[in-house]
């Protein structure tokens, strides 16, 4: 969540009259920012940092309950505030933040990280261990910070301690108490807000997972409660049979998951990692899946991502293009002009109608919109400006609904600081309107403050986030500021900081091997989204395939790649101390990177083997054709462009997430990328030849074991965090084969899952993250 500003939030019928205010002004901060920072910054750090959010749980041995603790909120504060005896945050490069769940607290590094060298990678997981420790001495025993992506038993019954009754005005939810929102005023307001732009509660349906006994309807709806007007929702078409359904905001905003934010070097360099990021979404969700259980009902997928965006839905019903309950207006809590000039440029018809032409009484059109402001990315920003220049208008091929005005306001830029692309993505975000408006923060300085800019923005929660530097007085000397930022958003919380530390390293290190071998991972958006849908399904990782940049057209010459699979670590490592060589190395045109050869088969190769780091001598040399015992080098970017044509591949076909990340024979996969990237970029240039230093070793077995894990992962060696807990639960006991999860169930899962957290059941640990990397941790716990 972004700084909380303080105030007077205004109810929503009170704030729509400010939603124009808001965009115009958000755009003049928007252009002011571009102003300031588009062309003067260029050689920015790369700097990245990871966002871990947890719940607070009480737990009661003696009862064999576990609850979402509400009343230790207070804590944040304290963590944060210099003067209290416990708060060694800031010493430890460590900061809390309020999230959505009055039970939930985020927890960031203080600084973000360098990232250019190997210890930068191991800090992660002490960073996050500290943050455990941190938040821990703040709590009684019984209360712990737990990183699982949903709580089992939210929404049911007594979830919370103390114990608190579903009757708030806030959310009108059924099942969920206002008391699990956060307690600051933005929190109330934002969920109210989304309600009353709806006009309805939020509904979301999640197919019951079906077994034996599982009577396929949700029997935990209240069918008597007489409270609000709302109370009658599920029966008039918000809940659907088979499913379980769920009403309040809270349902999908109190999950956690981990975010990662990488600063490019410049703009165009972040639109590019922006751009090669998207295609990763899907298979990085999938391959964090860890939440196949909401409100006690064990559900027919894995992951949070449609509820949380379920639980944000403001759209009306005319936006959704569904025809509305009985009684409930079709355009919801927007004021419609209905004398509004009809103009063809704004049609909207459906089934229920013909409303072409309509404006809000604020001056907005009233248009279709395919998604919720939380969901996947809409557009490419397009590497038009950058080196590699990939991006094609084909890849973009769903047309989002755009905000027209703020759009040609954008080109019409007289900086022409936004091409097409841009004013395309922002008209894109700005169709929203703002959710929480404080009244003190109606009027703004727009050459110094951002708020309205960031009011939109950030209520436009997608998969990826491009957020660009804040607006400072002139003169201020930028380089300390933050620049051009991407932030990777769709992975689901992990248990234990060692997987945490995992799936940031993977992405940061990822990220900066997209910026160092330019790869072309561009494929039609609509593809994304499929993938996107994929990825919710149970086992996705293992039992789907999911649509990719054809392993032959990454642009890439994956002979380069050679060598720098998982066994690269043991060679490097192993090797005494004259007896290799590490680089790119060529032997009669043929390449061995990574392949550390000894000193004997030096010597059988002499006067052979040359060295070299340009890709140019590789793909000259490799295009000779001749034919080599050692790994031939596969063909060089000349010769894939002349393939390509002849054998129609298409440029996306559908791979296993084990192919994607861990490749195959023909095609280097993630992992490699990040291997030659550690081998080239992040061993200290005087120690490529052999490892002498012990710290050196360390780093690296770590680094080895984090990407093990993912590697074992996307093979299905391990399985993920919902295939443990479902299982769990289907092997459990107190199981009956219904689908349902009872507190004590709930309570033993919790436990189950802190003794993985805790690292202290050796037999829970092996089963989640399997022999290799559990033998690993159990005798190298401190990091
Ligand atoms: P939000 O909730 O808006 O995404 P947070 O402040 O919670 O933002 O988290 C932002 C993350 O970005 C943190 O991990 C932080 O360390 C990191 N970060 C801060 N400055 C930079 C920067 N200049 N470049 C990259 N990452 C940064
Ligand atoms: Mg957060
Ligand atoms: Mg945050
Ligand atoms: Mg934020
Ligand atoms: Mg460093
Ligand atoms: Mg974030």
């Amino acid at each position: 969540m972004g700084l909380l500003s303080l105030g007077t939030p205004l109810d929503w019928h009170d704030s729509k009259k400010y939603n124009e205010h808001v965009r115009d002004n958000g755009i003049t901060q928007l252009i002011n920012i571009f102003k300031q920072h588009a062309q003067s910054r260029n050689n920015d750090k790369y700097l990245w940092g990871d966002e871990v959010e947890y719940m607070l749980v009480t737990i009661d041995d003696k009862n064999q309950w576990a609850r979402l603790t509400i009343d230790k909120d207070y804590i944040l504060d304290d963590l944060n505030d210099p003067e209290k005896s416990l708060s060694k945050s800031l010493d430890n490069n460590v900061l809390f933040h309020p999230e959505y769940g009055r039970f939930m607290i985020e927890a960031t590094p203080a600084k973000p990280y360098d990232g250019d060298s190997l210890d930068d990678y191991v800090y992660v997981e002490q960073n996050m261990i500290k943050r455990r420790d941190i938040s821990q001495s703040e709590l009684p025993d019984n209360i712990r910070p737990i990183t699982l992506t949903t709580f089992p038993r939210m929404g049911c019954g007594i979830f919370t301690s103390p114990a608190a009754k579903p009757i708030g005005p806030a959310s009108q939810s059924l099942f969920l108490p206002d008391e699990i929102i956060n307690r600051h005023v933005r929190f109330p307001t934002l969920t109210a807000n989304i309600r009353k732009r709806r006009s309805c509660k939020v509904a979301i349906n999640l197919p019951l997972y079906p077994d034996r006994y599982t009577k396929l309807l949700d029997d935990s709806i209240p069918k008597d409660r007489d409270l609000f007007l709302s109370d009658k929702e599920p029966f008039i078409g918000a809940s659907k049979p088979g499913h379980v359904y769920m009403d309040s905001m809270g349902f999908g905003m109190g999950s956690s998951c981990l975010q990662i934010t990488m600063q490019g070097k410049n703009i165009e360099e972040a639109r590019y990692l922006y751009d090669s990021l998207a295609p990763i979404t899907p298979i990085m969700l999938s391959l964090s899946a860890a939440a196949p259980i909401f409100k006690g009902f064990l559900v027919n997928q894995d992951v949070r991502w449609n509820v949380v965006s379920g639980s944000v839905d403001d759209r009306t019903f005319i936006e959704r293009d569904i025809k509305p309950y009985p009684e409930y207006n079709l355009f919801g809590g927007l004021n419609v002009d209905q004398n509004s000039k009809l103009s063809s440029k704004h049609r909207v018809t459906n089934e229920f109608g013909d409303w072409s032409g309509l404006f809000t009484k604020e001056g907005k059109p009233i248009q279709k919109v395919p998604k919720s402001r939380y969901d996947s990315i809409d557009a490419y920003l397009a590497d038009v400006n950058y080196s590699t220049n990939y991006f094609k208008d084909k890849f973009n091929d769903i047309s989002p609904p755009i905000n027209q005005k703020i759009y040609n306001r954008l080109i019409d830029e007289k900086s022409k600081l936004f091409d097409s692309h841009l004013a395309k993505h922002f008209a894109h975000l700005f169709i929203r309107d703002p959710l929480v408006i404080f009244s003190e923060r109606v009027n703004q300085n727009n050459e110094l403050e951002n708020d309205h800019f960031e009011n939109i923005q950030s209520t436009n929660w997608q998969t990826l986030r491009f957020k660009p530097p804040a607006l400072y007085e002139p003169n201020t000397d930028l380089s300390n500021t933050p620049g051009w930022r991407v932030e990777f958003r769709p992975m689901e919380i992990q248990l234990t900081d060692f997987e945490n530390a995992a799936y940031s390293n993977f992405i940061s290190l990822l990220s900066k091997s997209i910026i160092k071998f330019q790869p072309n991972f561009y494929i039609p958006i609509s593809k994304i989204e499929e993938n996107m849908e994929t990825a919710h399904k149970v086992d996705s990782v293992i039992k789907e395939q999911f649509w990719f940049k054809s392993l032959d057209q990454w642009n890439l010459d994956s002979g380069d790649f050679i060598g720098y699979d998982l066994s690269w670590f043991d060679r490097f490592l192993n090797a005494g101390n004259d007896e290799l060589e590490v680089g790119e190395v060529y032997v009669n045109g043929y390449s061995l990177n990574g392949a550390i050869i000894n000193k004997e088969q030096r010597t059988q190769l002499n006067g052979s083997v040359s060295m070299s780091t340009s890709s140019t001598a590789s793909s000259s040399i490799s295009s000779s054709g001749q034919t080599s015992p050692i790994n031939r080098v596969s063909t060089s970017r000349k010769t894939i462009a002349a393939t390509a044509d002849i054998d129609d591949g298409g440029i996306d076909q559908r791979y296993t997430i084990n192919e994607i990340i861990n490749g195959t024979d023909k095609f280097p996969g993630l992992i490699r990328l990040i291997i030659k990237l550690i081998a080239t970029d992040l061993v200290p240039k005087s120690q490529t030849h052999h490892c002498e230093s012990q710290e050196l070793a360390k780093s690296l077995i770590r680094i080895k074991h984090y990407l093990i894990l993912i590697s074992n992962r996307a093979s299905g060696k391990i399985p993920t965090i919902a295939n443990w807990l479902r299982s769990k639960v289907l092997k459990s006991e107190l199981y009956h084969e219904d689908s349902k999860v009872s507190e004590q169930l709930n309570y033993k899962l919790v436990k189950d899952s802190l003794a993985v957290t805790d690292l202290s059941d050796e037999r829970l640990v092996r089963e989640v993250l399997g022999e290799i990397v559990t033998d690993y941790l159990l005798n190298n716990n401190s990091v």
